[in-house]
């Protein structure tokens, strides 16, 4: 696969993000106005209810007022029918039509579909034998059941926000190991997850293969699950984290499509116990997707999505293993992304060692965790012959915690 050409000249530069080969969804608005169904072109978005008579599609669907969760229901038939009519509109052939074009420097972006139900899983090696050396010691990284089954635990979609919206730093019930009560405080290790979202495109009611999950993921965006850890190293014996996660969850504002990703897919990693057959995968399900984190601008981690041990695909077909229905609109997260050298770390916990081991920014500053009015942003993109399937980024400010909202200290 090589650069495919558009009739909007930024697409057709090798750094694009948004070439015709790409072509994600987003839900924009320009000067304050109503929200709008948009796809990314170059540095463009084309408004897709303004071309709607010629898409193989009913506009009704693409006037939505949930984002692109309409059209994810029409399932994977049209999926692939309305990008054939995207790229054939949008290619270097087709009659330009600014008119249905916006700059994406002028428009706010939302939520690109409304969040069914969100989970979150625990599936990156790497960081799981991190965060398990630091918490219980290297002989005991990774719980029994960690090379058997996608981990995960059922979160909040009410806190998922899209990307550009600013994160308050949580208060929370925090106890440190010497100390023999909890006090009630602003988190002090406020934290970061690099993660990709997978979206779950149709909806199902029973048991999937890990095939059949496949064909169910709709799209892929860059997820941050902001952490407080030491909420969470509190709260989170027996059942998970609960508060510690509950602040926040940042996603990148466009759905890049399981088929525009199709180039790029790689195999999970060779197994040292085998899965059970039911969530074996027998061709390749992950992708090759070069993604990094930034601190004020400073690039902090370098890592790849094809690091996960599980895929999204084995993680959904593990989810509805007891029958738990599927809606279309739910958020599956990765689990945190990182790589096998420090560089390549996705969370500031495992960066800083549990806080013990500072790092230091390009321009000298120290950090084990986030100050007040940092700026952390995730991007994410994969190298073609020539061009890129890019995420845009998923960035959020970090603002100071409120005055005590319970009046007690
Ligand atoms: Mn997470």
């Amino acid at each position: 696969m090589t650069l495919q050409r558009s009739w909007v000249a930024s697409a057709n530069d090798a750094e694009s993000l948004f070439p015709l080969n790409n072509l994600p969804y987003g839900v924009f608005s320009i000067d304050g106005g109503e929200r709008k169904l948009g796809v990314a072109i170059g540095d463009q978005i084309l408004d897709i209810a303004a071309v709607a008579d010629t898409l193989p599609i009913e506009s009704c669907l693409l006037a939505d007022p949930r984002g692109w969760n309409a059209v994810m229901e029409q399932g994977i038939a049209v999926w692939s029918a309305l990008r054939a009519a995207l790229q054939n509109l949008l290619g270097e052939g087709a009659c330009p039509n600014d008119d249905a074009l916006y700059a994406q420097a002028s428009a706010t972006m939302h939520l690109p579909f409304t969040v069914s139900e969100f989970t979150d899983f625990y599936s990156g090696r790497h960081h799981a034998t991190n965060v398990g050396t630091m918490f219980r010691g290297p002989e005991n990284a990774l719980p029994a059941n960690w090379l058997h089954i996608p981990i995960g635990y059922n979160g909040r979609a009410s806190s998922v926000i899209v990307s550009g919206q600013p994160v308050r730093r949580p208060w929370g019930q925090l106890k440190r190991a010497h100390e023999e009560l909890p006090r009630w405080a602003p988190s002090r290790r406020f934290d970061i997850e690099l993660e990709m979202g997978a979206i779950v495109g149709r909806a199902s009611s029973g048991p999937l293969s890990v095939d059949d999950a496949y064909s169910h993921i709709f799209g892929y965006v860059l997820l941050n699950d902001w952490s407080a850890r030491d909420i969470q190293a509190w709260e989170y014996q027996p059942l998970g984290p609960f508060q510690a996660k509950a602040t926040a969850t940042s996603i990148s504002p466009w759905i890049v499509t399981a088929e525009a990703l199709m180039p790029f897919r790689c195999a999970t990693p060779v197994r040292e116990q085998n899965l059970l057959p039911h969530l074996q995968d027998t061709t390749p399900m992950l992708y090759d997707i070069d993604l990094q984190v930034s601190m004020n601008s400073h690039v902090i981690s370098r890592t790849n999505y094809r690091e996960m041990y599980f895929s999204a695909a084995q993680q959904l077909a593990h989810h509805t293993t007891s029958g738990c229905p599927m809606r279309v609109g739910d958020l599956l997260g990765s689990g945190t992304i990182s790589g096998p050298a420090r560089e390549n770390r996705g969370s500031l916990l495992e960066l800083s060692w549990g806080g013990t081991e500072p790092f230091y920014l390009a321009d000298g500053a120290q950090r084990s965790f986030i100050e007040d009015g940092d700026v952390l942003a995730l991007h994410g993109a994969a190298q073609g012959d020539g061009y890129k399937i890019g995420f845009g980024s998923c960035t959020a400010e970090t603002l100071p915690a409120l005055k005590d909202p319970f009046g007690q200290t």
